[in-house]
């Protein structure tokens, strides 16, 4: 067994080579993370041209200062390359006593939580896709049916340690002289430094949770239902230690309210041949296990896998079972944006051509509804994932204002929808922008974005976003919020 003081020396030596490492990033070529995965939804493949420009210029500019071919070879291959952050994707410490984790900021909460759930332990908030990260859910903010109840995940977080764009290594907490940057890195997206460990607080979990689905066939008692949990922290009897939902759409909507569980008189089990999503229609009550229930929608990403024809039942039993994960269907996606595959398929066809909608809002409880009504008509995508909220704590977050004891709904849908005749790509992405400024609500932004830059910056409190990045990352090394969200550098 490695020892407490190893394990921290060890840390320190990887977090002075990854300064090393970042010192040494050839000026002007964009730092980028080398990760195996990721969630976002801003593919390079629109930005690809943007990057390779990018490279090429940098590359060109350091032959010409240098006059030496190899380094333009050099920055290029380092851009490609990324900055190699593996050091820091594992749990390094459980403190089951103080019910903490120090963890480094690339962890997946797969990896996470197989760390704290053998001592009945889990992070407070679980975002349901096996390799989230921490660091991720950190800056890119995360959500869950715990959120109700414990906010979002980096209202858990005690101290984050910091690579700063100006090259630094902070540590950053709720009370010291980083405060700012404590508060103002959620939202951030990677754009003011990168998080290489975070201490977070854990919670306590059964070894059961029993679920219980309730049908609504109105928007408006949905969201009715929400208010009550939210208030009473249980509903129809049953304690709400998790609560989300699925709408079919508007006149069939499902809330389900999980209670931990230290029986489980049977177990279903949704790695198999049983669809989660679909079952949520068809069964009152489930149990599962702890970590079956933490990643119930991994194994279809949702209702994601769906294109991949995984949901009829004889590719289901011929489809492995470890391809069954959100990361595998993701890196389909990837591959079909990269050689533009369905889009040729569709023109072939003469089919309209498809925009891809895949976002998450969160709107106010109380104008849910609405969001829904407007969402059905404009969009019309089936199902909407329904994930109801409430901050933690009683001070706003600056870069996503979301406002504290109010309960937000985040909706969250994935897919795409044949754009009308005559419209461009970009079409209802942009109605649900509108909608969601119309209803005073907050978008996020791991998706495609296409505010203009004065607009993006009144919602995401560009004021202080500026502020910290003249103090953290001054010279502009790491990309801008806007450039890396909305022009998907
Ligand atoms: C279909 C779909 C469903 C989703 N559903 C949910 C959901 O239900 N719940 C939820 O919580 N989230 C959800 N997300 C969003 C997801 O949490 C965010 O996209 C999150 O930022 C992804 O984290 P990642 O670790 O995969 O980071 P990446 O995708 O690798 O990176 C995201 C951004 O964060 C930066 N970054 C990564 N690591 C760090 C770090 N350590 N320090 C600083 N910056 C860093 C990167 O530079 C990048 O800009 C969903 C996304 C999709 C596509």
């Amino acid at each position: 067994m490695v020892d407490a003081r190893t394990i921290a020396e060890t840390h320190e030596a990887e977090v002075a080579r990854l300064c090393e490492a970042y010192a040494a990033w050839p000026p002007g070529v964009p730092v980028r993370l080398a990760k195996r995965t990721s969630n976002l939804f801003r593919f390079r493949d629109t930005a690809n041209g943007a990057k390779t420009a990018t490279t090429a210029k940098a590359a060109k500019a350091a032959e010409g200062a240098s006059g030496a071919n190899t380094v333009a070879k050099a920055a290029a291959a380092q851009q490609a390359a990324g900055l190699d952050v593996s050091a820091f994707g594992h749990v390094l410490r459980v403190d089951p006593e103080r019910r903490t984790a120090w963890v480094g900021g690339m962890t997946t909460y797969e990896d996470l939580c197989g760390a704290t759930l053998p001592h009945q332990l889990m992070p407070l908030v679980v975002p349901q896709l096996k390799t989230i990260t921490l660091g991720g859910a950190v800056t890119g903010l995360g959500i869950e049916s715990t959120s109700l109840r414990n906010g979002m995940p980096h209202e858990s977080v005690t101290e984050m340690e910091i690579l700063t764009g100006d090259g630094r290594v902070v540590r950053a907490t709720e009370d010291n002289e980083h405060a700012g940057l404590f508060r103002g890195f959620p939202n951030s997206y990677g754009t003011l430094g990168y998080s290489l460990s975070l201490t977070i607080e854990l919670e306590p979990v059964r070894p059961y949770v029993h679920l219980r689905h309730f049908p609504f066939s109105s928007a408006e008692a949905c969201m009715e239902a929400i208010s009550q949990i939210a208030a009473e922290g249980r509903y129809g009897g049953h304690k709400a230690d998790f609560t989300d939902g699925t709408a079919f759409g508007p006149d069939e909507l499902y809330l389900t309210v999980g209670a931990f569980s230290d029986v489980a008189p049977w177990r279903s089990d949704y790695t198999g041949q049983q669809i989660y999503y679909q079952s949520v229609r068809r069964d009152k009550e489930d149990f599962l296990t702890i970590r079956d229930y933490l990643w119930r929608w991994d194994t279809d990403w949702f209702w994601c896998s769906r294109p991949f024809g995984v949901q009829r039942p004889l590719i289901r039993r011929l489809w492995p079972r470890r391809y069954r994960r959100s990361d595998v269907y993701r890196r389909l996606v990837a591959l079909d944006r990269r050689y533009g595959l369905s889009a040729r398929l569709d023109d072939k066809r003469h089919r309209p051509q498809r925009e891809a909608v895949i976002q998450d809002v969160e709107i106010q409880v109380e104008r849910g509804a609405d969001f829904l009504r407007f969402f059905a008509a404009s969009v019309g995508m089936s199902p909407v994932w329904m994930c109801p909220l409430r901050l933690r704590g009683d001070r706003a977050w600056p870069l996503y204002p979301l406002q504290p004891g109010d309960v937000y709904v985040n909706f969250g849908f994935w897919g795409t929808v044949p754009l009308p005749a005559g419209r461009t790509d970009g079409y209802h992405n942009r109605l649900v922008e509108d909608e969601v400024a119309r209803l005073d609500g907050h978008k996020s932004l791991y998706s495609t974005s296409f505010y203009s830059e004065d607009e993006f910056y009144r919602r995401y409190n560009g004021e202080a976003y500026g502020v910290l990045k003249r103090e953290y990352d001054g010279e502009g090394r790491l990309l801008g919020l806007y450039e890396k969200c909305v022009r998907g550098r």
